[in-house]
């Protein structure tokens, strides 16, 4: 069975084009696109169907189908032939129960979707498989592209120089310079992409590359191409597999570019249309204040989105004020009862230190998504018995040197770290070292 999908223009104009054009945006309105699946033709299989399927599929080694992602094919990107697809085993991340750290919250079911336990590092994986396995049909079946480049806080270019690698595609990443971390840097210059620091943020990074993607035969990897999202999807769907298809009451998620908000609510919109699920759960977007554009229109009742020009912030990865898919994000949040929070510098670190403190080792990003729930919670929006699930986009692996400055009091807009532990540094006798053992035991 052959499933049907294809573009469509997220604004409402009519017209349909395949999945493997080269098109980002819609030709009438250059509005986004979105990936539109033939649902009728989905319902061929009942929801038990379907859950058994993936089931039986998940994190086995029937190659593609072990991977979160394709595993659930039919309902990412139908059209590939399996020759094509490019895996690396991503997806199927754990979610595991944040029992302590719930606690301290007076949470009872607080639970934490590790998906920067993945290939590179971050959930770009998820989107980027898609991305580059549909590259590599087009160019199989004769399609002249030369490369695929994308601009990037960090995250994606990491991703996509991996999965370009594996594939034996070209890629191209532009990255602000200076503005992400050595061992972002470092993945796409690994993987032998070609890796443009240019002097401007990720904003000026994105003007240069979608100028690129017109004029020179690039294909474009960033976000506003919402194949990624069709992987990105599969993060709801395999929490709520991993909850024995139950849905968790709040999903709270760290938005920069805005794409994986949106992407989590198609999941979740998807399994229910396809009566997998009878609820949703309600949404919280959270922004660092540095740049906070969604935030702030939510505080308007999202009468208006205004971009902001967006300033340094620990969590690198979400330090865009001009968001992509801010639309799309919006409908999301509006559809899921959502929320925005913000986070200041201060209290992302101490919300990814005091989790830490739990037994984590979370990334800034998660670091603001956990200043958001300690927020929500405080004031009465999350309640004790709801089920909540924190998405962590990424590694805290990759942000060592964050992570480092933290403990020793030098990071940069948090004088006075409320988790800082800085090693003792203590001469090597006996008795030094026994009264530093005695003061902590007292
Ligand atoms: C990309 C990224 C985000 C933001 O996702 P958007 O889809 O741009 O909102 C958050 N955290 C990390 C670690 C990321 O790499
Ligand atoms: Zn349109």
């Amino acid at each position: 069975m052959s499933y049907r999908a294809h573009f469509r223009c997220t604004a409402g104009c009519s017209g349909e084009y395949p999945l493997d054009q080269v098109i980002y945006r819609c030709p009438q309105c250059s509005d986004l696109l979105e990936v539109v699946h033939d649902m009728d033709q989905l319902r061929d299989r009942s929801a038990a169907a379907w859950m058994k399927v993936f089931d039986d599929r998940y994190l086995r080694t029937q190659w593609p189908y072990g991977s979160g992602v394709w595993g659930k094919k039919e309902w990412v990107q139908p059209h590939l032939r399996d020759e094509n697809i490019v895996s690396m085993y991503e997806g199927g991340s754990n979610l595991f129960w944040a029992e302590r750290h719930g606690r301290g919250l007076g949470l009872g079911d607080l639970w934490v979707k590790q998906c920067g336990n993945s290939h590179t590092g971050s959930f770009k994986d998820l989107g980027m498989t898609v991305l580059v396995s549909t590259v590599k049909q087009m160019i199989a079946d004769g399609k002249p592209i030369r490369a695929i480049a994308c601009a990037s806080t960090g995250d994606t270019s990491a991703a996509l120089a991996a999965y370009a690698a594996a594939a034996g595609i070209k890629a191209m990443v532009l990255l602000p310079r200076g503005k992400v971390s050595t061992a972002q840097l470092v993945q796409p210059l690994a993987n032998g992409a070609t890796v443009l620091a240019l002097d401007t943020d990720f904003d000026g990074c994105m003007a240069i590359v979608q100028r690129l993607a017109e004029e020179e035969g690039v294909y474009l990897a960033n976000s506003m191409n919402s194949l990624r999202l069709e992987g990105q999807k599969t993060v709801a769907i395999e929490i709520v597999q991993q909850f024995e298809w139950q849905v968790p009451d709040w999903v709270i998620i760290p938005g920069g570019n805005l794409g994986n908000v949106s992407a989590l609510g198609a999941g979740f919109l998807m399994m229910q249309a396809l009566g997998v699920i009878a609820k949703l759960p309600r949404i919280c977007v959270a922004q660092a204040e540095a740049a906070n554009p969604l935030f702030q229109s939510y505080q308007d009742g999202f009468e208006r989105f205004v971009p902001v020009t967006a300033r340094r912030t620990h969590a690198s990865a979400i330090q865009i004020g001009n968001p992509v898919s801010f639309k799309k994000a919006i409908r999301t949040l509006q559809r899921f009862g959502g929320v925005v929070e913000q986070a200041s510098e201060a209290e992302l670190a101490d919300a990814a230190a005091r989790a830490d403190r739990t037994g984590m080792f979370n990334c800034p990003h998660t670091g603001v998504a956990l200043a958001a729930l300690e927020k929500l919670c405080a004031r009465g929006a999350i309640r004790q018995g709801d089920r909540v699930v924190v998405i962590s986009t990424a590694n805290g692996l990759k942000f060592t040197d964050f992570k480092t400055l933290y403990h020793e009091a030098a990071l940069a807009d948090v004088p006075s770290p409320k988790l800082a532990n800085a090693p003792l540094v203590l001469p090597s006798h006996y008795a030094s070292v026994r009264d530093a053992v005695r003061k902590v035991l007292d």
